[in-house]
């Protein structure tokens, strides 16, 4: 299949309903309550079997077709945080979106917010939208958003810190509520290792943010996010991503922290 026809039939899975949104628990480090879910996508594609992002975001990503796949995004998840908060009362959750670079440089962007906000009539402190410092490159129009979106109280969360060129002293200048530290530096093998995971969290403390550690899989992970005093985890070993039918199977079911 060409790129033309897959980028076709990208598009015609947004058409017919193909994507679907999997959940990944968010839970507090120091006691284990829920206090979120990162929404992620994936492609229920008849005939194949789901698709992980990786497969098919990189091709909508170069094409218009990531922001038509942003916006479905932005309505279902926080359709789907109203209906959680109308079913178990669960208020004070977050659902946290992933927005690609390309929709974050758009200026639709204010309005596709907007809109999913308005139509599911959630708080906007609810929804956090994940960005990463390379949707931030070259954009002028993507700063501009990200504080108008602020704004609008929506949170902001970076995503994937210490993956890229992403320094401290560049975070200081970014609008952002939440960061995000990228699972590689959430290693425990050596000290030193523990040791430069420990100096990413105090410094992100330093400038007043919470800290989410992502790809927490094991237990003794677990315990070095105690012991630096990150906030928020997520990871294999908290809750897998799962559909929103399995999750409200799993509501509750005791998370592990
Ligand atoms: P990400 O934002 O860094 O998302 C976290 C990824 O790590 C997810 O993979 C998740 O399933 C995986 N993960 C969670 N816990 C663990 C763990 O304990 N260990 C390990 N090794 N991995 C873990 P997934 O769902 O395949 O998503 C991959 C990437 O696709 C995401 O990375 C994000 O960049 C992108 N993506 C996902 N959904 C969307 C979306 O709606 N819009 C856009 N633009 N990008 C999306
Ligand atoms: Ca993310
Ligand atoms: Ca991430
Ligand atoms: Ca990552």
């Amino acid at each position: 299949m060409s790129i033309s026809d897959f980028e076709a039939a990208i598009s015609q899975a947004i058409d017919r309903d193909e994507l679907v949104l999997h959940y990944q628990p968010i839970v507090s480090v120091r006691t284990g309550v829920l206090e979120g879910f990162e929404a992620l996508v994936r492609w229920d594609r008849p005939g194949v079997g789901l698709l992980p992002p990786a497969e098919f975001i990189p091709v909508a990503e170069k094409s218009g077709l990531i922001c038509e796949i942003g916006v479905w995004a932005l309505n279902n998840a926080t359709e789907q945080l109203a209906a959680w908060n109308r079913a178990v009362g669960a208020r004070d959750l977050t659902v946290a979106v992933n927005v690609s670079g390309r929709h974050l440089n758009a200026s639709r962007i204010r309005d596709d917010v907007a809109t999913a906000l308005r139509r599911s009539g959630i708080d906007p402190g609810r929804l956090v939208l994940e960005i990463t410092e390379t949707t931030l490159v070259g954009g002028v129009l993507a700063m501009k958003n990200l504080r108008e979106l602020r704004h609008m109280g929506v949170a902001l969360s970076l995503d994937d810190f210490g993956a890229g060129y992403n320094t401290v002293e560049q975070l200081t200048r970014l609008p952002v509520d939440i960061v995000k530290i990228d699972k590689d530096y959430l290693d425990v093998s050596t000290a030193t290792t523990r040791e430069l995971f420990r100096s990413m969290v105090d410094a992100v403390h330093a400038l007043g943010l919470p800290v989410v550690a992502e790809g927490v899989e094991h237990p003794d992970q677990l315990e070095l996010l105690k012991a630096v005093g990150v906030e928020s985890a997520q990871g294999f070993a908290v809750g897998l991503p799962m559909a929103p039918a399995e999750l409200e199977a799993h509501w509750h079911a005791s998370m592990c922290v």
